[in-house]
């Protein structure tokens, strides 16, 4: 039998649990579809997610926007740890000292921090919790998106998705948040680049000596960045976040020393700016790659989040640009529906498009430039890096670019 719903999202991931909730405030109907067992979101506590993905999301200030609005934040901000400073060092080559260090004070901007760290485990959980309180949105779990039958060319008619249960929705939009693996996109028939680096990024958390000051710190030194985002305090010591990305011979190495070689390691290249470390959780280790979708709409779709781009985690864009996509994506559907209009219309979906694949390249290719500029081991191209720096750490137009920039305004 036929169902139908106003909007369908594939995927509930962060993203696609975001724009439900996001829409969900604009009182649209929507069905979400995951393959996560029911039971998982029932407990809210994703038993799959807790034993794979140990990683945090630093939630820039616009993306903070979208989450108050959908009414999740304060309840996801409760378990974060506020970020007042990005600080970014270069530490030339294979240096044990800092050669410049560059930070862009929160308090430069107008809401006087640059934004929150939270565990994706977390986050997931308070936007499960709030998904479950509303009545306009349906989560179907143990379920994906299986096949997706566009209006035929004859009239607006709406989209047909088929669930691998069998379940078939009518839905006038839907949205593909269904990751970088996307079967929606498949189905359309979108193309897409990937590419890879010679790269990992190993992730872990750590107790640390030195107070972090609620300041985010991206120390740049040949093979990647290696950044430490501050958290909550852990058993009563200042803890932070690990983002180390280097070559993947290295991570290989990395990845296999005991806990305390592993501190030492990274006591090491963090050139002791927190003191001795500590290793508190399990590590996982991501290839790092980058990917962009050659379009982001097809009849009655819209791709969002990885599904539409991957980046590297340089600068906490990712999942950030997913939320910029949400915005502005709801933005366009609430305009539409106040004036009666389509709101999966070709019109509406091209003008959205228009506007946001222009801008999702320049962000996939700029992170792509600082990634290999990171990674640089040549001695010129690491004193252009530290060049770069200085000139935007000490001229000021360019300094306020970069913060605006960096928070995605
Ligand atoms: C090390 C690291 C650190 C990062 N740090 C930051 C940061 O500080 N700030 C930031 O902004 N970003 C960061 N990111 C990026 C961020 O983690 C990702 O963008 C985000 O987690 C991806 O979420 P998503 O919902 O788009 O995709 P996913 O989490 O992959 O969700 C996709 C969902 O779709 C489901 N699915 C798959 N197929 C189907 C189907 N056919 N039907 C229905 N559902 C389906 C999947 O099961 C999954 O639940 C980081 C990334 C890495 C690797």
């Amino acid at each position: 039998m036929m169902q139908e719903t106003e909007i369908l999202i594939a995927g509930g991931g962060i993203a696609g649990l975001s724009a439900a909730a996001r829409l969900a405030a604009d009182g649209h109907q929507i069905v979400i579809v995951d393959p996560a067992p029911a039971q998982n979101a029932q407990n809210n506590a994703p038993a799959d997610d807790a034993a794979t993905d140990l990683r945090t999301t630093a939630f820039l200030k616009p993306g903070i926007d979208t989450l108050t609005y959908a009414d999740v934040w304060d309840d996801m901000q409760t378990s974060g740890a506020q970020l007042r400073v990005m600080r970014i060092v270069d530490a030339g080559g294979v240096e044990r000292t800092a050669r410049e260090t560059a930070d862009f004070n929160g308090a430069e901007t107008s809401d006087g921090y640059f934004g929150w760290n939270i565990t994706n485990i977390a986050a997931k959980a308070a936007l499960l919790r709030k998904i479950a309180t509303l009545d306009n949105v349906r989560l179907i779990n143990d379920c994906r998106v299986t096949g997706y039958t566009p209006p035929t060319a004859a009239g607006p008619g709406p989209a047909i998705i088929t669930l691998s249960d069998g379940q078939k929705f009518a839905t006038s939009l839907v949205l593909a948040a269904d990751g970088r693996n996307s079967t929606l996109r498949n189905l359309a028939g979108i193309r897409f680049n990937r590419w890879s680096y010679d790269q990992d990024a190993l992730v872990f958390a750590v107790t640390h000596h030195t107070p972090h000051d609620n300041i985010s710190t991206e120390i740049h030194r040949s093979g990647g960045p290696l950044t430490l985002v501050p958290m909550p305090d852990h058993n009563g010591k200042a803890c932070s976040s690990v983002v180390w990305m280097v070559p993947h011979a290295r991570a290989t190495q990395l990845a296999a020393m005991d806990d305390a070689a592993l501190a030492r390691a990274l006591t090491r290249d963090t050139m002791n700016l927190f003191g001795p470390v500590e290793i508190v959780t399990q590590r996982a280790v991501w290839p790092m790659v980058a990917q962009i979708a050659h379009r982001l709409t097809a009849p009655r779709l819209a791709l969002v989040a990885e599904t539409a781009h991957v980046v590297p985690p340089i600068g906490a864009q990712g999942l950030n640009m997913s939320l910029h996509d949400i915005e502005t994506l709801a933005k366009q559907i609430d305009l539409a529906k106040l004036e009666n209009k389509d709101i999966g219309s070709d019109e509406l979906l091209h003008r959205w498009e228009r506007r946001q694949l222009p801008k999702t390249i320049a962000r996939v290719g700029g992170i792509d430039l600082l990634n290999r500029a990171a990674m640089a081991e040549p001695e010129f191209l690491r004193d252009l890096r530290y060049a770069g720096l200085c000139a935007i750490n000490h001229i000021g137009p360019l300094r306020r670019l970069a913060i605006k920039a960096g928070i995605g305004k």
